[in-house]
């Protein structure tokens, strides 16, 4: 080519990728919606979205009106009508299993389930995988088998476990999200729960960071006895199962680490909170430590409940069917309205799905050697929503539970759980006046067990994006995965 000829056409080249137009660039997004929620309010706009798949802006309609009048015509509009638009859930509490217990569950089956029902973000649980997320090696093995199969962003949290904390810091650097531990037998035996000896060394390894530490609040009293044994009673009746583990349980755990708060600056965190009564003893320890000037969210004194203590109540559960077990268990419709209390005045600071499959054959009808863990990842939104919108609360309530609150715990807080600028655009659209029935043909997740089986729920995911990619529309989630492991992938091939 003449070389006259070949600089026209550099310039020609250079003039069409100015206007936008090269074909490797995403277009810019601009989804509409009758109903936006938004941590400030529910309106009549939209929400653009950059090249990047980031939220550029959040408009009423009115200004969304100017803006495609001066758009030359390189928006993509979305319209989802009447459907409201949300940030996409974050489920700060899943158990995927993978590897080891891939049978129970996996990770294309836990994202896939988590994107049809609107869930960007999970975080998988450090147990119950086989390693479980203990040691910085352990990390390297489960990451490489969550690699390529996410459907949705994942995040990771680390484990305690007795004698690991020379892994911690390491873990941490790697991208953690915090630790879980336990106080109590876990139900599998490669993550023993720590003692007080080894909650001493934990404290003082973590103190200072910003690291979350969160805890299974149940410590093991006389009262209780949980080893499958029952002696002249049925282990096929709920409440036989329900006072092995009564609510003093959670209490005493939760004194228990109300002690360490005021002596350590550690974020602690109570996960499945079932006894509503840890509540205020939770707030008397977030208190003493805002006295004591903490500025960390929430005084770094933290619980979240979970839907099937918000949905379900011990006295409907029929003999035999430990669909609906899980640990702590599922109390009465007295604990039950106490939860909502709660969520009403805000003393709860989010909700997870404590997503915790397992196969059939570990879910029989004895409910004191049966598996504990219920399945819900997939349903999360429309769950609380069924009970929330009964109650008379907004969709703002729903974003603020189980987007902004775990989001927030789990260090996402500038980039997910939100519809605000600069925030991954991770949106979800949902029909709040839509309802469907829960039946095995739409469960996405591995083994189709559950005790919302066959039941109404009230609102209905209709479409999830990641990062402004349609991952989920009209009940079929999209192939190629989309998500992204939310770790520090260099450090982590370094350490
Ligand atoms: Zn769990």
């Amino acid at each position: 080519m003449p070389l006259h000829y070949l600089f026209i056409f550099t310039l020609l080249v250079t003039d069409i990728s100015c206007r936008g137009f090269k074909v490797e660039n995403r277009q810019r997004q601009l989804f509409l919606s009758r109903n936006v929620v938004t941590d400030s309010g529910q309106f009549d706009g939209g929400v653009l979205v950059d090249e990047n798949g980031k939220i550029a802006g959040v408009y009423t309609r009115e200004s969304i009106i100017d803006l495609l009048s001066e758009d030359e015509g390189s928006l993509e509009v979305i319209d989802g009508g009447k459907w409201a638009l949300m940030a996409g859930g974050v489920d700060s509490h899943v158990h995927v299993n993978e590897p080891g217990r891939t049978t129970w569950e996996g990770y294309v089956t836990a994202t896939r389930a988590a994107a049809a029902g609107g869930f960007t973000t999970i975080v998988d649980m450090p147990l119950n995988s086989i390693p479980p997320t203990t040691t910085i090696e352990n990390f390297k093995i489960k990451t490489s088998a969550a690699k390529e199969e996410a459907y949705v962003d994942v995040a990771f949290w680390g484990g305690i476990v007795p004698g690991n904390e020379v892994e911690l810091q390491n873990l941490v650097k790697a991208g953690v999200v915090g630790f879980k531990g336990f106080l109590i037998d876990s139900g599998v035996a490669e993550f023993p729960n720590v003692d007080t000896d080894d909650l001493e060394k934990i404290f003082t390894t973590l103190n200072g960071t910003n690291v979350v530490l969160a805890f299974h609040a149940e410590y093991p009293i006389s009262k209780a006895k949980d080893d499958g044994q029952c002696e002249g009673c049925d282990p096929h009746v709920y409440d036989t199962y329900l006072a092995s583990r009564p609510p003093e349980m959670e209490l005493e755990a939760v004194s228990l680490l109300a002690k360490y708060i005021p002596r350590y600056d550690v974020h602690v965190h109570v996960v499945h909170v079932s006894a509503a009564d840890v509540v205020p003893i939770l707030e008397q320890a977030r208190e003493q430590r805002i006295m004591g000037g903490s500025t960390r969210w929430r005084g770094g004194v933290t619980a979240e409940t979970c839907h099937h203590y918000l949905t379900l109540s011990s006295e409907q559960i029929p003999p035999g069917h430990s669909e609906y077990k899980c640990s702590p268990p599922i109390r009465n419709v007295t604990n039950k309205l106490k939860l909502w209390e709660y969520i009403r005045d805000r003393r709860i600071d989010l909700i997870a799905s404590d997503h915790s499959p397992t196969v059939a054959e570990r879910k029989t009808s004895d409910l004191m050697t049966a598996w504990g863990g219920i399945s819900s990842v997939q349903f999360g939104l429309s769950l609380f929503w069924t009970e929330a919108k009964a109650r008379g609360y907004s969709l703002r309530t729903l974003s603020h539970y189980l987007s902004a609150g775990p989001a927030n715990l789990v260090g996402l807080r500038s980039r997910k759980g939100a519809l605000k600028p600069g925030f991954d655009a991770d949106l979800v659209f949902f029909d709040p006046d839509a309802s469907f029935v829960v039946t095995p043909d739409i469960i996405v997740y591995k083994n189709k067990i559950s005790p919302y089986m066959y039941r109404v729920l009230n609102g209905k995911v209709m479409q999830t994006y990641l990062r402004g990619k349609l991952i989920y529309t009209d009940g079929e989630v999209l192939e190629n995965p989309q998500g992204q492991l939310l770790i520090n992938e260099d450090v982590l091939k370094k350490l």
